[in-house]
C-alpha cells in the first residue's frame, strides 16, 4: 500500500515512510490509494473471529510488507490487550467503552499501536527520534504511556497551560525518563502550531530526526478503526442488533481521527447505518454540514476539552474519503453541536434514569445520538464513550452530586509530582528546547 499526500505535492510513502514522516512534506496528510475492501467472511462470520485475528486482518493491507506477519500479529495483540465492552444504557443506546486502558482514554489504541511500529522501525537505526506532539489533554497521556522507555525515542509533549484536567496533567508529566513534557502559555491551537512550524522548518529537520504522533500520523489514526469492528461483533449479539440492523454511531469528534477512522472501516465493509459527527461549542464541522462552508475559528474552550479544536485536521480525510462529493459525505454523517449546559443536563439526567455515569465527551455523543435517533425512529444506536469519567471529575462530581471512585492506577499517578518546562507559545523557543536536548 502507498500514500499520497492530501495536497498533491509529494512523493508518494510507504506505511513505514508515512509513520516516521508524519506529516508529508508538502504539509498534507498521507491518505491510502486505495480503501481495501475487506475479506466478505471476516464480516460475515465476524463471531467467529478473535479480536486480535480481526485486527490484524483490517490493519494488513495499511502496513504491506513494511512490518513481518509475526512482528505486526505481536504488535496488534499488544494494541488490543485490554476490555472494550459495549454497555447497555437504554432501550435505544449502547455505549463502547473505549476507557479501559492504561491512560483510561480511547488514545491509548492509536498511541499503542504507532509506539510499537515506531519502536520497530527504528530498531538498530543509530540516529534517536523524536516524537513531537501536542496535546489538548488525552493525546499526552496515551502518547506518553505508549511511548515511555522505548529505545531510541525522545518524547516532547506540549500542553494548553491550565486547560487540561488535573489527571490529564500528571499523566503526561509524571513519567519522566524519555518523556518531556512543555506546558505552553496558550491554548492547544497554539501548541498545534508550534509543532507545525518547526515540522515545516527546514533547518531543524536536517539536525533533527523529527516525527509527529498526532493523530494525523497514519500509525495512530487506521488502528481507530479496530474498535469499530469490536463494537459490531458486541452490537449482532446483543438484543438490538439481533434483527442483523446496523447501529447509527456518535462518535464524540474534535481533530475528526477517530470518526475519520470509523468511516474508512465502514466503506471497507463494515455494516453502519449512520454516523454522527458530536461536537462541542467547536461547530466548525456542525456548520459546514449545513452551508458546505468550512471556516476554522480559533478554539473555544469547554468542559469537553479534549475536542476543543477549531480546525481539526483530519477533516481533509473524510472528505478526500468521499472524493470531495459532499451529496455522498451527507448520506454517511450528520453533525450536531452540544453546549456545555446540555452537556452537563445529558450527564444529570442519564445517571439518574440509567444508572450510567457519562464523562463530558461521551455526554456530547450521547445527546447528539439521541437527538438523531428522536428524528429517525425505528434505528439505534452506539456512542463511542471517549473517556473514563474520573478524568473529567471536576466537572462530573458537581453535577452528580457523588464522587467517582479513582481507579488505583490513577490514585498513584495523582501522588506523583508534576514535572513540567514551562513556555511561551512561540516556536522559536521550541526550537531552542529541541537543540539543547541534543
Ligand atoms: C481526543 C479525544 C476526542 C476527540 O477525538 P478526535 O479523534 O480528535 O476527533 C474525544 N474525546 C476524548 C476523551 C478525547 O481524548
Amino acid at each position: 500500500m502507498k500514500y499520497y499526500s492530501t495536497n498533491h505535492n509529494s512523493p508518494n510513502a510507504d506505511f513505514k515512510e508515512a509513520t516516521i514522516k508524519g506529516q508529508a512534506p508538502d504539509k498534507g496528510l498521507y491518505f491510502p490509494q486505495s480503501i481495501p475492501a475487506l475479506p466478505a467472511d471476516l464480516i460475515k462470520n465476524i463471531n467467529q473471529h478473535s479480536k486480535e485475528e480481526i485486527a490484524y486482518q483490517v490493519i494488513a493491507p495499511y502496513v504491506g510488507d513494511t512490518i513481518p506477519e509475526n512482528e505486526l500479529r505481536r504488535i496488534v495483540s499488544e494494541t488490543v490487550n485490554f476490555d472494550i465492552p459495549l454497555v447497555n444504557i437504554n432501550d435505544g443506546i449502547y455505549s463502547l467503552e473505549l476507557y479501559h486502558g492504561p491512560t483510561l482514554a480511547f488514545k491509548d489504541t492509536g498511541a499503542r499501536f504507532m509506539s510499537r511500529c515506531l519502536g520497530y522501525f527504528v530498531k538498530g537505526q543509530d540516529r534517536k527520534v523524536t516524537v513531537l506532539v501536542a496535546t489538548s489533554g488525552d493525546t499526552g497521556g496515551a502518547v506518553a504511556n505508549g511511548f515511555y522507555d522505548v529505545d531510541g525515542v525522545d518524547v516532547v509533549i506540549l500542553y494548553p497551560s491550565g486547560k487540561v484536567s488535573s489527571v490529564q496533567e500528571k499523566q503526561l508529566t509524571t513519567l519522566g525518563k524519555n518523556i518531556h513534557a512543555l506546558e505552553v502559555n496558550g491554548t492547544f491551537d497554539d501548541c498545534q502550531q508550534m509543532v507545525k512550524q518547526v515540522f515545516t522548518d527546514e533547518e531543524i529537520n536536517k539536525q533533527i530526526f523529527l516525527t509527529s504522533a498526532n493523530s494525523i500520523n497514519v500509525a495512530r489514526w487506521l488502528p481507530q478503526q479496530f474498535y469499530y469492528f469490536f463494537a459490531y461483533q458486541q452490537w449482532l449479539n446483543s438484543p438490538l442488533g439481533h434483527g442483523g440492523n446496523p447501529p447509527v454511531i456518535s462518535v464524540p469528534s474534535g481533530n475528526f481521527g477517530n470518526i475519520c477512522a470509523g468511516i474508512l472501516a465502514h466503506v471497507s465493509g463494515l455494516p453502519v447505518q449512520h454516523f454522527i459527527a458530536a461536537c462541542n461549542a467547536n461547530d466548525v464541522v456542525p456548520a459546514f454540514m449545513k452551508t458546505q462552508q468550512y471556516e476554522p475559528k480559533k478554539a473555544i474552550a469547554t468542559i469537553s476539552n479534549a475536542m476543543d479544536v477549531g480546525n481539526p485536521s483530519n477533516f481533509v480525510r473524510i472528505l478526500e474519503i468521499f472524493d470531495n462529493q459532499f451529496v455522498n459525505l451527507q448520506k454517511v454523517l450528520s453533525s450536531d453541536s452540544i453546549t456545555d449546559d446540555e452537556t452537563r443536563d445529558t450527564i444529570k439526567s442519564v445517571y439518574q434514569k440509567n444508572s450510567y455515569l457519562l464523562d463530558p465527551h461521551g455526554a456530547v455523543g450521547y445527546l447528539a445520538l439521541q437527538r438523531y435517533l428522536k428524528e429517525h425512529p425505528g434505528q439505534n444506536g452506539i456512542v463511542l464513550e471517549t473517556a473514563h469519567p474520573v478524568k473529567f471529575y471536576d466537572v462530573v462530581e458537581p453535577v452528580i452530586n457523588q464522587s467517582v471512585p479513582v481507579p488505583a492506577s490513577v490514585q498513584q499517578q495523582m501522588s506523583a509530582q508534576k514535572k513540567s518546562i514551562k513556555i511561551e507559545a512561540d516556536s522559536n523557543l521550541l526550537k531552542d528546547f529541541l537543540y539543547s536536548m541534543q
